[in-house]
């Protein structure tokens, strides 16, 4: 596996701390920018006009992005975490590791594929978008990236429609995950596959899900955010296998070598859930 990026390896935490003050103040500008640019432009342009000024920001070498291939002294803090978000394609620590997987484990820079990509992040979005040999559709509730606005509770698109569905980040938020996973299934051709990440608590057997969870608080207290409705456990699978997908989990993070995950900045740590990895559920 050729994961070792070029260039030279430094390390993205020591520059941090080391410019801990310059970094402060690129904060600062950056959130003064996206004020003042809230105010003026639709979310599309100040979208495009954060892309451009961002990466000027957090010029240098330290860490590298794999989704635009851009270098930067360090990411963009999220969450009051930092170095998460890439300056310029916005990816986070999730989406830098889905598109090494899916350029290193699956054929889809080269194989014709229909792909259906729920709540598209921007910066795989673009990277699909640009692939000639992918046919490529998009949906979401209400976002302004997707091409289709829907429910994934019902969806508008016919049986068997899909050879690929990137589905990341989405069913913790849902009310009806099983109807959404059966929904995804219902849309995949046999033999299409899905990418189905979610933030999982490893750690237990049981999905914690409580009706007593009422308000944004105590969604983050219980599940980890405000606006999700459950805390996967490890059962997470038997949810998807009982929804008709062949599920597989793919630890790939633990395949690649400590300075690639620094440089890339892959590795994120949460106190309630893990989000690295990769589960595959294959229609049969
Ligand atoms: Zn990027």
């Amino acid at each position: 596996m050729s994961t070792t990026p070029a260039g030279p390896v430094s390390s993205p935490v020591a520059d941090h701390a080391s410019t801990t003050t310059g970094g402060a103040a690129r904060e600062h500008a950056i959130d003064a920018l996206r004020a003042l640019s809230e105010r003026v432009l639709s979310e599309p342009r100040r979208d495009a006009l954060l892309r451009v000024l961002r990466p000027l920001l957090y010029r240098g070498d330290s860490v590298s992005c794999p989704c635009c291939r851009n270098d930067f002294s360090r990411l963009v803090t999220h969450r009051g975490v930092p170095n998460v978000r890439c300056p310029s394609c916005g990816s986070m620590e999730r989406h830098r590791l889905l598109w090494l997987y899916l350029q290193q484990r699956t054929d889809v820079q080269t194989r014709r594929y229909r792909v259906l990509h729920m709540a598209p992040e921007a910066s795989i979005q673009r990277i699909l978008r640009r692939l000639p040999n992918i046919e490529y559709v998009s949906a979401d509730l209400d976002s302004w990236r997707a091409d289709v606005h829907c429910d994934i509770q019902d969806l508008p698109f016919s049986d068997e429609s899909f050879d690929i569905v990137i589905c990341n980040h989405v069913l913790e938020h849902i009310p009806d995950d099983r109807g959404a996973m059966s929904e995804l299934v219902r849309v995949m051709a046999p033999g299409a596959w899905a990418v189905l990440m979610c933030p999982i608590a490893r750690q237990c057997a049981t999905t914690f899900e409580d009706p007593e969870v009422r308000t944004p608080a105590d969604a983050l207290r219980a599940y980890g955010q405000e606006d999700h409705v459950r805390l996967y456990g490890s059962d997470y699978r038997d949810r998807l296998e009982d929804a008709g997908f062949a599920v597989s989990v793919d630890r790939f993070l633990d395949d690649i070598a400590p300075e690639v995950i620094e440089r890339y900045a892959l590795r994120r740590t949460h106190d309630l859930f893990e989000e690295d990895d990769i589960y595959i559920g294959r229609k049969p």
